[in-house]
């Protein structure tokens, strides 16, 4: 392949080029992407940075010194705005194309909107944090909408700065879908251990310059107002591909689409093990899966299958969550270390005498051991 085409210059996006290099690959690689900014990382977008005590240069993914050895052809602040694989081209939403053997769509998502809440903030961009962070001054009432991991840890950020926070969920405990009710009441007790007014159950109508305002009438005061409901992913440009969109792009067990020159990974990657569809939507996934995409758009076929680690970390307040494996909800969850009502534990899934996911709330020893030993071979739903 001469030129491969990397669309989205985010962390799948860097991680695919650095595996393409890694991998021996010296031709041209245009990474397309359409934001402006060189590569960040998004994690600290809602906790340090948010918070004013991480610097922007600290979110850059790429240094000076990655820049010079991966000579990548940036294509920044454009869209892609179609995949037209008979003539192998990219084109852009300049008037522009790119011309490519091989494309790795990393594409992500971008933030889910509620109908009615126009006027609110949403996190998924660092211009989205800049927007909030200023907004962020003494004295506002915040009103989260949404009790997940961005939610949650907009939150504690908030509480952080002094701020008087309320988080409105649907669900009766934060997190319950994906934690079960055991964990997620721990979730739910950081939240009012650290002053946050947390209230499941709720369901929201709009917004106005009043706060928000409740399917049942009712109004809860707030100056900011945030929503975080999750993404959707973005393959709206892949629409006249031929590529099956849906949830992602939908792509085999080794991250390769239907052709195969054209590889997806991270968070709008929609992949397919034993019938079975997943995506992730977090940071690990999107570096574990550049090596197995990488390595099968290089050979031309699936020669590699990718395995999820499953591991994702959250910080909320004081607090670090780390979670590994794919628990379902009926695994019997049990505590190997600590309890529930303690600062500190850790826990494990276990489903036909098998460990299937490790859970620690500040126990990143022992959850590291657990995760090393007994996820060697991680289970998946
Ligand atoms: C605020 C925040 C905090 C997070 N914290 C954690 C955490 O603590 N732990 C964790 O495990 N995960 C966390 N995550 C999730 C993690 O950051 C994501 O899983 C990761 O960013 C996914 O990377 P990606 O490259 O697949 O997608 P994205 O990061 O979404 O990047 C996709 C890029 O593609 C660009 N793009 C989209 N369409 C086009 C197009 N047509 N043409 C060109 N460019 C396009 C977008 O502008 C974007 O820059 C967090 C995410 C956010 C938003």
């Amino acid at each position: 392949m001469k030129r491969i085409a990397v669309v989205g210059a985010s962390l799948a996006g860097v991680r695919a080029a650095q595996e393409l290099r890694a991998q021996g690959y010296d031709g041209g690689i245009v990474l397309i992407g359409e934001e402006a900014h060189l590569p960040y990382d998004r994690p600290p977008l809602s906790k340090a940075f948010l918070a004013g005590t991480a610097a922007r240069e600290s979110l850059e993914l790429l240094g000076a010194g990655d820049l010079a050895s991966l000579a990548l052809d940036f294509r920044l602040g454009v869209r892609a705005t179609a995949l037209d694989p008979s003539n192998r081209r990219v084109p852009l939403s300049d008037g522009g194309s790119v011309h490519a053997d091989g494309v790795v769509i990393a594409t992500g998502g971008r933030a889910r909107t509620l109908p009615g809440f126009e006027g609110a903030h949403t996190l998924r961009t660092v211009d989205d944090a800049l927007a909030l962070r200023a907004a962020l001054v003494p004295g506002v009432r915040v009103a989260v909408v949404g009790a997940g991991f961005i939610g949650a840890e907009v939150a504690s950020t908030c509480r952080s700065l002094g701020l008087d926070v309320v988080v409105l969920e649907a669900l009766p405990l934060p997190l319950a879908s994906v934690l079960g009710s055991e964990l997620a009441a721990v979730c739910a007790r950081l939240h009012l251990d650290h002053g946050t007014d947390l209230r499941c159950g709720v369901r929201v109508s709009h917004c106005s310059a009043a706060g928000v305002h409740l399917a049942d009438g009712s109004l809860v005061p707030a100056d900011v107002v945030v929503t975080g409901v999750g993404m959707t992913p973005e393959t709206g440009w892949l629409a006249d591909s031929g590529l099956r969109v849906g949830n992602g792009v939908h792509t085999d067990a080794g991250l390769v689409t239907e052709l195969p020159q054209v590889v997806a990974i991270g968070d709008v990657a929609h992949y397919h093990v034993d019938g079975a569809g997943r995506r992730h939507e977090h940071w690990t996934n999107a570096s574990e899966q550049a090596p197995v995409a990488v390595a099968n758009l290089l050979a031309g076929r699936t020669s590699r299958t990718y395995t999820p680690s499953g591991y994702v970390w959250s910080d909320q307040y004081a607090g670090t969550l780390q979670l590994a494996g794919h628990p379902r909800p009926d695994d019997a969850l049990s505590f190997v270390d600590g309890d529930p009502s303690s600062s500190s534990f850790v826990a494990t899934w276990q489903r036909d005498g098998s460990t299937v996911g490790v859970f620690a709330l500040n126990n990143a020893k022992l959850f590291n051991r657990l995760r090393r030993q007994a996820l060697r071979r991680p289970a998946v739903v």
